[in-house]
């Protein structure tokens, strides 16, 4: 794809972690099997603990810290910490950073950390094996998370508290099962290379495999499988376009345990400022993306057009237009709200709201006839190419 990136010093520590580990864990645990059998609850041991460390590094190091899509107390920034330690993927500075460096360059293949350019290997795996200076560490887009004392603790005591979480968690499940070694071998050593692979596939695989309904100027991708190996990160093409919703998978009906967890924390008490991109932004980008489609289609399907072409490109710039009109009132009708929040006081601004609701209810259901209207249009266009 490109020219080989220039060789990087060996990481040793990142190759005894995600080498070493994998290849003891393919020797030992098929031997313990043949010899001892593993027990029920070091099997679910292993799936519990998988969902524990995953969901630390997606609900804790990826939304909370790296993209502050919403706000944590105390208590369940400890949680998140200790459970996004149990999946030894390094200090929540170094993740979070490097994960906005991506984002901030994503498929650059000299600034984005993973990109996926560099190809499969590199964005799964590789890139930490090696010390290449993309991934290195700089905390200068991490002020914030340099003033954070739990982020800071972790970070100072990284190592001594990876061991203790360890033990902690599985030692007392070890001990309460009568299975130590199962849970060593399953829960502790087995689980752990899962959490990791399932967390590369997001930089791998979620800028591979899926679709692009929100926007194409990056390689991330949607994509329902990968969704459910990884707690719902696998809507990475809306992540992409829009990293500070604490959801990925933003429709109600996506699957995003990593979302349901956080708004239940919320529930609780325990989370608060949960950020959202309003719909409207999010229907825009789906429907501009959808235009963009629609054109590519009618430049590939065009070409068996024997009629007129002509009136089924007027007719996308006909509802390109009338889209066009949608927005335009739309940001009037924002720009009124903000007036009216400088202007007045409450009583105003609750009788604008409420206008404002009803206003914007129309409008969406403007911008969804548009979008039938162009699906339509689509459809019969790849139908029947000939006869438009
Ligand atoms: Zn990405
Ligand atoms: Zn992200």
């Amino acid at each position: 794809m490109n020219a080989p990136l220039p060789k990087a010093p060996i990481n040793w520590i990142a190759v005894f972690a995600l080498v070493f580990l994998p290849i003891v864990a393919i020797i030992a645990i098929p031997l313990y099997a043949y010899h001892h059998d593993f027990s029920v609850s070091a099997w679910v041991s292993m799936f519990v603990l998988l969902g524990v460390s995953s969901l630390g590094i997606t609900a804790g190091y990826h939304r909370l810290w790296a993209h502050r899509a919403y706000e944590a107390t105390l208590p369940l920034k400890i949680i998140l910490m200790l459970m996004g330690t149990f999946a030894v993927q390094n200090s929540i500075l170094f993740w979070a950073s490097g994960h906005r460096t991506h984002h901030r360059h994503v498929d650059d293949i000299d600034q984005d950390p993973y990109s996926i350019n560099n190809g499969f290997w590199y964005a799964h795996i590789g890139w930490m094996l090696r010390n290449y200076p993309a991934a290195e560490a700089n905390y200068k887009n991490a002020p914030d998370l340099l003033k954070d004392k739990v982020v800071m603790f972790q970070d100072k005591y990284y190592v001594p508290l990876v061991i203790a979480v360890h033990a902690a968690i599985l030692l007392p499940i070890g001990w309460a099962t009568g299975d130590m070694w199962g849970v060593l071998l399953l829960g502790g050593l087995m689980r752990l290379i899962l959490s990791h692979h399932v967390t590369f596939f997001i930089n791998s695989l979620c800028h591979m495999w899926g679709k692009r309904p929100y926007t194409d100027e990056n390689t991330a991708r949607d994509n329902f499988w990968l969704a459910i190996a990884t707690w719902g990160e696998g809507y990475h093409n809306y992540h992409h376009i829009f990293q500070y919703d604490y959801r990925n998978g933003v429709k109600w009906w996506q699957y995003d345990p990593t979302k349901w967890l956080i708004w239940s924390c919320s529930k609780l008490g325990l989370a608060k400022n949960l950020r959202r991109i309003p719909s409207f932004n999010i229907k825009k980008a789906e429907l501009a993306m959808k235009f963009k489609y629609a054109e590519q289609d009618l430049a590939v399907y065009g070409h068996n057009v024997t009629e007129d072409i002509s009136t089924v490109k007027s007719r996308i710039a006909q509802e390109y237009d009338a889209f066009s009109q949608t927005l335009n009132d739309w940001t009037k009708l924002k720009e009124l709200e903000i007036q009216a929040k400088k202007a007045s006081m409450a009583e105003k601004i609750h009788q604008m709201d409420d206008k404002l609701k009803v206003e914007f209810q129309l409008v969406e259901q403007r911008l969804a006839h548009h979008r039938a209207a162009l699906n339509l249009l689509v459809r019969n266009l790849k139908k029947n190419p000939a006869s438009n």
